[in-house]
């Protein structure tokens, strides 16, 4: 049997592997969480990095269907939505999370279940959001359309002591961006 040339033997050592993550964006409704988080998004997979998104709207209308907006469903949505967030980060999967996920104490609970977590608040003023109404919701939550909306007639409770805050008003697109992308760079972990 020939011998390997050494010099092709750097090839089989194994790369440094990628760690877990996940990096959970709250907020309002319009705040920039899906704006932020599908940007950064790109950016890890243009790295080569592995990376799912597990955006509010559309994990509503498949892991977390049925499920609707008063308070314990809402605990509901925010733990499905951990419990698929950890099984990823534990097989080294970047896992960034938008959804407005309201309670303070259901976020504390993920965090403590994934433990590899950066907590990212996207936040702006609720007349902002209310401006931007980028679905037109806000608008019908004000004409009484639709009940339980989140800043109008349903509890926000804003993140203690988050990794990150995007102060959406204020800072460009490419600011939040840059500060998300900077968090995950410097994680412990990785
Ligand atoms: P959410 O996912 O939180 O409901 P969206 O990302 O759908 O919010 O909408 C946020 C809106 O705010 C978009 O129209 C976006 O262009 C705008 N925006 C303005 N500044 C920022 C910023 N710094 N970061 C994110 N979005 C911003």
């Amino acid at each position: 049997m020939m011998l390997q040339p050494i010099e092709s033997l750097e090839l089989l050592e194994p790369r440094i592997a990628q760690k877990g993550l996940t990096v959970w964006f709250t907020g309002l409704s319009g705040a920039g969480k899906t704006t932020i988080s599908q940007a950064v998004y790109k950016k890890l997979i243009d790295q080569g990095l592995k990376v799912e998104h597990l955006d509010g709207d559309l994990v509503r209308q498949t892991l977390t269907k049925g499920l609707g907006f008063s308070q314990s469903d809402r605990i509901e949505n925010i733990r499905r939505i951990g419990f698929v967030a950890h099984l990823l980060t534990r097989n080294d999967v970047i896992v960034l999370v938008s959804a407005i996920s309201p309670y303070r104490a259901a976020r504390e609970e993920v965090r403590q279940q994934i433990g590899s977590f950066v907590e990212i608040f996207v936040d702006a003023p609720l007349s902002v959001c209310e401006q931007r109404d980028v679905k037109g919701l806000y608008q019908k939550a004000r004409n009484g359309e639709i009940q339980r909306f989140t800043g109008i007639d349903d509890p926000y409770e804003a993140p203690f002591d988050p990794e990150v805050i995007c102060s959406t008003a204020t800072e460009s697109i490419e600011q939040s961006i840059a500060k998300v992308m900077n968090a995950i760079a410097i994680f412990p972990a990785r």
